[in-house]
């Protein structure tokens, strides 16, 4: 583990620095609080560090307070180390936000029981923090294709309306339902039915611009949530994204094969809710499936676009 040291004794400073290095553990020494305080703010901070008490520029007690009001989600565990004795300093040392404390001279062997004990700690706050960082994937993301689940995309619309409204600029939004996919599925089986899923999900997500976002509304259907400039980009986008999928050799556990998908594409009005924009995507979908698939539909202008 990483461990900072502040101690401006030169000798306290070594015995420290070598028992820590003689348990394996990498030590950034510090020789005054400015310093150790400064260290302590950088992104790669050390998670563990042992402060003096008694520093030139800033004592231990001020560096943990400090420390204490940045927000963080990974606060360093702070051991204080103390030549006083005295319970009143051990207890204003834990009070300002020390983990831990340590008297001069120290043990060695308790240094390493104490280290080990802020070790101990800190994996289990990195473990606490993967596992909820993991249940917030799996929240907001689909587990197939990782791409935004329903609920997550619908959220995404749904600021993006309202940003539109703020801003007045024009959203665009396109329902891509993947053409007879029910018999991808029963020629090729199930599995290579997920496989083209994961496919089309990776066409989708290169074709569009960093600020557009895509999500899996369910079974093979999908919803591309695409701010634009003027109605006249839509086809560079949405025709594009139609003319991907059909000319695409789609690699499947089962074989190569061609997909091809129809899209129904709505423009955002000023005050036009998630589920208005949907419904009349949703109609434009409708009619590209019902006039032939592999096209793209427009709503309001009626455009249709062949590919
Ligand atoms: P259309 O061109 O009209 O859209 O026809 P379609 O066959 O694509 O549409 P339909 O709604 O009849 O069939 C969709 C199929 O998608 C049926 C369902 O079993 C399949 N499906 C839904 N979710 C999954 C999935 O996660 N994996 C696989 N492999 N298939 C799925
Ligand atoms: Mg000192
Ligand atoms: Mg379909
Ligand atoms: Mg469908």
């Amino acid at each position: 583990m990483r461990i900072l040291i502040a101690e401006d004794d030169t000798t306290s400073r070594s015995i420290l620095a070598a028992v820590l290095r003689k348990s394996g553990h990498e030590v950034l020494e510090t020789v005054n609080g400015q310093a150790a305080w400064e260290a302590l703010q950088r992104a790669d901070a050390p998670p563990l560090a042992i402060l003096d008490w008694m520093m030139p520029e800033m004592d231990g007690p001020e560096i943990v307070r400090r420390l204490r009001l940045l927000p963080t989600e990974r606060p360093p565990y702070i051991i204080m180390l103390t030549a006083k004795g005295d319970k009143a300093d051990i207890i204003a040392g834990l009070d300002a936000g020390a983990n831990d404390y340590l008297s001069k001279p120290f043990d060695p062997g308790e240094l390493r029981a104490r280290v080990e004990v802020g070790r101990r700690l800190i994996e289990i706050q990195d473990a606490l923090i993967e596992s909820r960082e993991l249940m917030a994937q799996q929240a907001t993301h689909d587990s197939l294709t990782g791409l935004l689940n329903r609920r997550a995309i619908l959220d995404r619309l749904q600021q993006e309306l309202a940003r539109t409204a703020r801003t007045g600029g024009l959203l665009t939004v396109g329902v891509c339902d993947i053409d007879h996919f029910k018999q991808v599925n029963d020629t090729y089986g199930h599995q290579a039915g997920d496989d083209v899923l994961c496919e089309f999900s990776r066409i989708l997500s290169e074709s569009l611009r960093d600020y557009d976002c895509v999500g899996r509304m369910g079974g093979e259907e999908f919803l591309v949530v695409a701010p634009m400039k003027a109605k006249e980009d839509c086809p560079s986008l949405y025709g594009r994204l139609c003319l991907q999928v059909a000319d695409r050799k789609i690699a499947t556990r089962a074989g190569t094969l061609s997909i091809t998908t129809s899209i129904g594409v709505a423009w955002a009005a000023v005050g036009t809710s998630v589920d208005e924009i949907l419904a009349v995507a949703d109609a434009a979908l409708y009619r590209a499936k019902a006039s032939g698939r592999n096209r793209v539909v427009y709503a309001e202008s009626g455009i249709e676009e062949k590919s």
